[in-house]
């Protein structure tokens, strides 16, 4: 696999595109608007420079990355000659189905076409395609140049052949790919979104303070980022919608949205990107 078109320039898609790009494959990077991917490059340049000042590579190496991606509006151009299609785009599945379609009309047949979303079926998506068997989730963590992980999503039609390219691919770019099968929210979601929900539930119960909760979680677990503060930088819509999609798709009440966070999303306090959350950010920056 040389050539890899990312779909979306938003925080996933310039921060995948830079990746690729860093290895030595050759990016085609695709959005709806020209300033959107003006702002990815921006984006990626402004990491580059971060890299540099820590030493973690050098000014050539930045040439280099930037001079390995194109940019271009048009999507039936954009994965004309790709290997692999890694789509970032918005997460709205009527967005993603349409976009799946017209990648799968375009792309050559043997090209691997991976979206990366937090939570609409990969199976559901692979359906809209021809090729099922080629489709398959990579599900990379924000920020995508400094997180290692990559939960690599297994559709039901999803190959053997499919699954190992990939796989090796995310190994090839030093990442360290998981193998997890196509269920609402994956593992990542899973497993950390509940959690979130249940400080939440604590602050609603009035069991603790967010401070209180998110020291407990820090000094007493070892987590890097209390709950609650995790949530602000996430977004609190983001977090409503993917218990949402857990609560739906898993059928369990464990799973239902605290309403308290659904009261927080409903006044527009959606954690840090409004300024206010569970913590006030209306000083800073
Ligand atoms: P974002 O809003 O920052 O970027 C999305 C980009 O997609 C925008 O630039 C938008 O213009 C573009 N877009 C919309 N429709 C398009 C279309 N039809 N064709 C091409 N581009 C289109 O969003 P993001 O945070 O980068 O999320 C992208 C995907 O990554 C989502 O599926 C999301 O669930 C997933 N994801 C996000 C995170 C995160 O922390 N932000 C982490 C893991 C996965």
């Amino acid at each position: 696999m040389k050539n890899i078109t990312v779909i979306g320039s938003g925080t996933m898609g310039n921060g995948i595109a830079h990746v690729f790009a860093q290895y030595g494959y050759s990016v085609t990077m695709n959005d709806i608007q020209q300033e959107f991917l003006v702002r990815g490059l921006k984006t990626i340049s402004g990491n580059l420079d971060r890299q540099i000042k820590k030493g973690t590579i050098t000014e050539e190496q930045k040439a280099s990355t930037l001079a390995h991606i194109t940019t271009t509006l048009n999507l039936a151009e954009a994965v004309r000659s790709a290997d692999l299609v890694i789509e970032a785009a918005t997460e709205n599945k009527e967005i993603k189905l349409n976009i799946f379609k017209t990648i799968d009309a375009n792309a050559p047949v043997g090209a691997v076409l991976a979206s990366n979303t937090s939570s609409i079926s990969i199976t559901e998506i692979a359906a809209v395609t021809k090729r099922p068997q080629q489709v398959i989730g990579m599900h990379f963590m924000n920020p995508v140049p400094m997180m290692k992980l990559v939960e690599v999503i297994r559709g039901l039609a999803t190959s053997h052949e499919t699954f190992t390219k990939v796989k090796e691919l995310a190994e090839a770019i030093e990442k360290t790919p998981v193998e997890v099968n196509d269920y609402p929210g994956f593992v990542s979601n899973r497993v950390l979104l509940p959690m979130l929900n249940e400080a939440m539930y604590c602050v609603m119960e009035g069991v603790a303070t967010p401070e209180a909760i998110d020291t407990v979680m820090k000094l007493g677990m070892n987590h890097p980022m209390g709950p609650l503060t995790l949530a602000d930088f996430i977004g609190l819509d983001v977090c409503l919608s993917i218990m949402n999609v857990l609560h739906e798709g898993l059928g369990d009440t464990k799973y239902r949205p605290c309403p308290l966070l659904k009261k927080m999303v409903a006044a527009g306090h959606l954690g840090r990107k409004s300024g206010k959350g569970f913590y006030d950010y209306s000083q800073q920056k």
